[in-house]
């Protein structure tokens, strides 16, 4: 079988980061399984849904055509859903936040597996996200769990949004990356957690590049 890596862990934790830049060493398939997540809660925002609206959400889940599509040069990849560029919207916190709300919704999660199961091809695939080692790649044969402290994270992610021009304090950061937390690792539907054999790297203090030599040695001892 194709084989798979998986890196799990909590917002902020640098996941997408470590997960394009181990994707890119491997010369491997990249999944960024938080963005089919963004994207179903933005097109159900888009659409005016409630998004506690079960039902109606799962539609959208359904029927939303989310296409991740590389620049020429491959230094950047633009999300398009339903045709449109959405790929800025979906870095918001906003975003972040409907999708926490909408991937709650376990029917939601189960109109996205099909999907984030076809990433799966040769050479190899690193799939970033909550469940990829729990839930989608259970037979995955390299597992990664990464985690910081919620200050560190929200220090990280201050300074991406700061990069972008946008206008966030530190605070409000650091207090909707807990809630989110929360929410995430005690809702009912695929709460994150480690995979039990998963290799746990805690990446307070560490630059991107010990990352990313850390989590190759998973892959290549
Ligand atoms: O990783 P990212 O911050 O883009 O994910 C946004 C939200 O989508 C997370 O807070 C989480 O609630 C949800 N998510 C999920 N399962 C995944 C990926 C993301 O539930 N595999």
């Amino acid at each position: 079988p194709v084989p798979v890596l998986t890196i799990d862990g909590p917002s902020g934790s640098g996941k997408g980061t470590i997960s394009r830049q181990v994707a890119e060493h491997l010369g491997w398939r990249l999944l960024d399984s938080g963005a089919l997540y963004r994207a179903v809660g933005y097109a159900a925002g888009a659409a005016g849904l409630d998004l506690s609206d079960a039902e109606a959400v799962t539609r959208c889940a359904q029927t939303t055509k989310i296409r991740f599509q590389p620049s020429a040069d491959g230094s950047d990849t633009r999300i398009l859903v339903n045709g449109h560029d959405a790929t800025d919207e979906l870095r918001t916190e906003t975003a972040g936040a409907a999708a926490s709300a909408i991937a709650s919704i376990a029917p939601v999660r189960q109109a996205l597996v099909e999907l984030q199961l076809g990433f799966r091809k040769a050479p190899g695939l690193v799939a970033d996200g909550r469940d990829m080692g729990t839930v989608i790649f259970p037979d995955a044969p390299f597992k990664v769990f990464l985690t910081a402290s919620a200050a560190e994270r929200a220090k990280r992610r201050y300074k991406q949004l700061k990069e972008k021009g946008l206008n966030v304090t530190l605070a409000s950061l650091q207090r909707e990356i807990e809630a989110r937390d929360h929410r995430d690792a005690s809702r009912a539907v695929a709460p994150l957690r480690p995979a039990p054999e998963a290799v746990l790297v805690d990446t307070t203090g560490m630059d991107i590049d010990q990352v990313v030599a850390k989590v190759l040695t998973v892959v290549q001892p």
